[in-house]
């Protein structure tokens, strides 16, 4: 095995990669660098706390994780990998919401919020999912800013 400089393990597809947050030859290199190899994974990651949070819906979630890269996906962290089938069964076996009530045209397609937005307009949230749609708004609002 090749030596890796400042190995690090990526959380998801478990793939070595040389990243340190200390160091001055990473620094040109984005924060999430400290979890995972590629933004694909930083976005299944994302994805999956999402889901799991009741965020987004397991079909929302698949149509993020069809533009992600699973070619590794036998090799993937066991825990994420369990998470990531649940997805893809539950997004199969529901059938899709139908959103009548999005206008597509009126939301502004500026940044990676758009999805959660589009959800929390949409979705009948009981009382427990409401609290975390206003952490979630507040913390858009703060952030389009
Ligand atoms: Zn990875």
């Amino acid at each position: 095995m090749a030596y890796i400089p400042h190995e690090r393990k990526c959380m998801i597809c478990r793939t070595s990669y040389s990243y340190c947050p200390h160091c001055a030859e990473y620094s040109d290199q984005p924060t999430w660098r400290a979890g995972f190899d590629t933004e694909s994974c930083r976005t299944i990651y994302d994805v999956i706390n999402k889901y799991r949070l009741n965020i987004i819906s397991a079909h929302d979630a698949k149509e993020i994780l069809d533009t992600c890269d699973l070619s590794n996906f036998e090799n993937f962290d066991p825990v994420y990998k369990g998470d990531l089938k649940n997805i893809i069964k539950e997004a199969e076996i529901i059938p899709e919401q139908v959103e009548d009530n999005v206008e597509e045209s009126n939301d502004v397609v500026d940044n990676e919020n758009t999805v959660e937005k589009k959800e929390i307009k949409t979705m009948d949230a009981p009382s427990t999912m409401q609290k975390a749609d206003e952490l979630l708004n507040n913390k858009n609002r703060k952030r389009n800013k």
